[in-house]
């Protein structure tokens, strides 16, 4: 069975990722959506109300799962006997990052493979980042982010003001 990984923050998931995760289920017998954990920046969702916010948008994706993880990702990559690590490219900027990112994974096992999808024209710009300054100052993302999840945002940033 070929399994890919989609690593991420995912606070919150926007349609860039969703467009990442439809592509990619298309092309893998199952595709797990992997929540970091140990995430740098603090977040504003806990990894399980990101893990639910994902879970939520998956309707007709029989084949996705959500999971989290914590420490390394080939650690975690071996756990699920998985082949794949999926990563999306937005612009230029993201390239020098995963291309490292990519070569130490490669390193530590060079069976697994990481590809990268480049994103869609119209999601070129998003970012999780993006959605929370936007939304925080009262700006519309309709169209951004799953929709049955918009709610959601605003209510949660509403609780850190
Ligand atoms: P961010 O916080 O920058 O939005 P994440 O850590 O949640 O990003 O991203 C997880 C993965 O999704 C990364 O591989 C990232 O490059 C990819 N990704 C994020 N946004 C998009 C997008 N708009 N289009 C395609 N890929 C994306």
């Amino acid at each position: 069975m070929k399994i890919g990984v989609y690593p991420g923050s995912f606070d919150p998931v926007t349609e860039g990722h969703m467009d990442i995760i439809k592509r990619s289920a298309k092309m893998f017998d199952k595709v797990i959506v992997a929540v970091a954990r140990n995430y740098s920046k603090k977040p504003l969702f806990t990894a399980e109300e990101r893990m639910e916010l994902i879970q939520r948008s998956l309707q007709g994706l029989p084949n996705v799962e959500v999971d989290s993880f914590e420490g390394l990702l080939m650690d975690y990559i071996h756990s699920k006997d998985a082949q794949v690590i999926i990563k999306g490219l937005r612009a230029i900027s993201d390239f020098e990052y995963e291309f490292q990112m990519a070569l130490m994974n490669r390193k530590l096992d060079s069976k697994v493979e990481t590809i990268f999808m480049m994103t869609s024209y119209k999601y070129s710009f998003l970012s999780s980042s993006m959605i929370k300054e936007v939304a925080s100052l009262g700006g519309c993302i309709a169209g951004l982010v799953p929709e049955n999840i918009i709610p959601d945002i605003y209510r949660k940033l509403k609780t850190i003001r």
